[in-house]
């Protein structure tokens, strides 16, 4: 386990944590993105975890925009990271565990981190565990991702800054629907599709991700991210690799599924090819 603050300014932190990751991701470094005053609240917490993601999600609500931009959820508040107090135990610990402290970015830190997570056979940086990278100045994450990059790192990134086209080589648009989605992808994105949690059908030219609930009721078996790796965003003009399919998991989502499910019999994912064939 290992945490290091690389970047302070603007009222936002970012943290680089090693760690274990989690079963969908597997091990990789995880990027926070977070107000500093919500690092500081986490630094002075006395209490246990659970307590710990609640005091969190707390903090953060009043200044969310400043780390999560334009997110759609934060109006719903069904974010599975930001409004949920156990997922949300996981970014305040990071902030906890990152005592030193930075101006600015911290370069050596980062080069440092990724030198550790190679020890460990790590070769993958999350963006973000919460948060969004586009909060942080252009230069320093385009910095963050060359020094990634040079190193050998891979990404597994996601934005919900249609604007912020540095990220578009190495970070997915996350969007919400099927027109928003070929919007961005004609503009050279290419996307993670957070689906209706009722919907029966992945759109046309996408994949289901691998990880999900939904793919393996499909075939049997998942696959974490840092073995699938598809989130890494749009290589080159010409990368005519397909968009990711999810469907939705937030707040409240579950017991919709179950209602539907009751209803309805099995709610289930048809996998459509190019041509609308059932493929699986
Ligand atoms: S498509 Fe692959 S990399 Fe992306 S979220 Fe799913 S498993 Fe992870």
């Amino acid at each position: 386990m290992f945490d290091a603050m690389i970047y302070r300014g603007n009222g936002i932190v970012a943290i680089a944590t090693i760690n274990k990751g989690n079963k969908k991701t597997g091990q990789v470094v995880g990027l926070t993105i977070a107000p500093e005053s919500t690092w500081q609240e986490m630094q002075a917490f006395k209490g246990g975890s659970l307590a710990r993601g609640a005091a969190y999600t707390r903090s953060v609500k009043p200044q969310i925009e400043t780390v999560c931009g334009s997110c759609p959820f934060i109006a719903t508040g069904k974010c599975y990271v930001q409004h949920n107090a156990q997922t949300a135990s996981q970014p305040a610990a990071n902030l906890a565990r990152a005592i030193e402290t930075c101006e600015g970015f911290d370069a050596d830190a980062w080069r440092l981190t990724l030198t550790l997570a190679k020890r460990y056979r790590i070769d993958r940086v999350r963006s973000a565990v919460a948060g969004d990278l586009a909060a942080l100045p252009a230069d320093v994450a385009l910095a963050i991702l060359e020094i990634a990059k040079r190193r050998g790192f891979r990404m597994l990134g996601y934005t919900h800054e249609a604007q912020a086209v540095h990220l578009q080589s190495t970070h997915m648009l996350s969007v919400h629907s099927e027109a928003e989605a070929r919007r961005a992808i004609a503009l050279g994105w290419r996307v993670f599709l957070v689906g209706d949690p009722l919907a029966t059908r992945v759109p046309a030219g996408f994949m289901i991700c691998p990880s999900s609930d939904e793919s393996i009721a499909l075939r049997g078996r998942g696959l974490p991210c840092h073995a699938c790796g598809a989130c890494d965003g749009a290589r080159r003009d010409d990368d005519r690799r397909s968009s990711v399919f999810v469907v939705r998991h937030g707040g409240g989502d579950s017991s919709r599924k179950r209602a539907a499910k009751k209803r309805n019999g099995n709610v289930a994912i048809e996998v459509l090819s190019a041509s609308r064939r059932v493929v699986g």
